[in-house]
């Protein structure tokens, strides 16, 4: 049994590049880098609950403090027979180079670890800020109406850097316009659109460690990617694994939001997420992982778990029209 700070440590210490688990293709120093730090400092003005002192605020702000707020978020929405579990499950936001998420129960050599992990990679949270900059910045209204533009260059922007890790575009991620208050106002929508879209795929995460996943896959697998895992389970019996996964974490944030009205508005970010991948699918030319289902095809099975959850369907029926229209128009040279 190995302790998972431990294996942590190892993870964090080893060259990123060297696991090819992750695919990576990018081994760079986000404490070396001026942009990433200027994206933390920002993130404290956005909606994310930063609660550090304001002396440590311009050099603490890290991933460290988003990973525990996603814990956090977890242990709000879960029933609670699943806490003792959370507990021994440890969440890290990590510099891979690749935009994935894993949970694992083992280490690299395969010896079990005393409890779970699960890691995002930090790569995600930038390309769903760009993601969302995008739709924020079509959908400007009220006061912000002169702000309002076109969001299909950083939709572009988001597909890129979702695949090829560019990280130059890191420097396009928040709006910029010499307006300090409009600025803060649009990147606290932003992160907190970004952040509730890291909450889910947290969940879908933690699902698979809550409704026992891994014993039901062999040796072989003890990493379940978002995107690519090998096992010797059949490929419609993973979609099955994967469609439980994305329910459990559908009801465990719902059960956080309070009326009908913003569970479905937070729904549609969700539903975005998933158009978002297929059109990186559609890019990439093949899907991202064939051991998960299409990505419309989860955020369909999504949206009828929507209607027997929260009800009203039909009320919310002409914005699920809207996305697909703005997707499709963005998508359009
Ligand atoms: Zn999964």
């Amino acid at each position: 049994m190995r302790s998972r700070p431990d294996f942590i440590n190892e993870l964090l210490q080893h060259n990123c590049k060297s696991l090819e688990y992750w695919d990576l293709s990018s081994s760079f120093d986000p404490n070396s880098n001026e942009e990433l730090q200027h994206i933390r400092e920002q993130n404290i003005s956005g909606n994310i609950n930063y609660q550090t002192s304001e002396k440590d605020n311009n050099h603490r702000v890290t991933m460290v403090d988003l990973a525990n707020a996603l814990h956090q978020d977890i242990a709000e929405g879960i029933e609670r027979e699943y806490l003792v579990l959370l507990e021994n499950t440890s969440l890290l936001m990590m510099p891979l180079g690749s935009v994935d998420a894993f949970c694992t129960q083992r280490d690299l050599e395969r010896k079990q670890l005393d409890g779970s992990v699960i890691i995002i990679n930090e790569g995600m949270f930038y390309g769903l800020l760009l993601l969302f900059k995008a739709v924020i910045m079509e959908s400007l209204d009220k006061e912000l109406l002169n702000h309002r533009s076109s969001g299909r260059l950083d939709f572009r922007n988001s597909i890129t850097f979702f695949l090829h890790q560019d990280f130059s575009l890191i420097k396009k991620l928040y709006y910029k316009v010499g307006a300090p208050q409009v600025e803060s106002e649009i990147n606290g929508y932003q992160s907190a659109a970004a952040t509730m879209i890291l909450q889910f795929i947290a969940l879908h995460e933690f699902g698979h460690i809550a409704l026992g996943h891994f014993k039901q896959m062999d040796k072989n697998s003890e990493f379940i990617n978002m995107f690519s895992s090998s096992s010797s389970l059949s490929i419609g019996q993973h979609h099955t694994l994967e469609l439980a996964a994305d329910n459990f974490a559908l009801q465990a944030l719902m059960r956080k939001s309070r009326s009908e009205q913003s569970m479905w508005a937070n729904f549609y970010s969700i539903y975005l997420f998933f158009q978002w991948l297929d059109c990186i699918e559609q890019e990439l030319g093949s899907p991202l992982s064939s051991l998960h289902p299409p990505p419309l095809k989860r955020a369909n099975e999504l949206r009828n778990l929507m209607g027997k959850l929260v009800g009203n369907a039909e009320t919310y029926q002409k914005y699920f029209k809207n996305i697909d229209q703005m997707v499709s128009d963005w998508l359009r040279a």
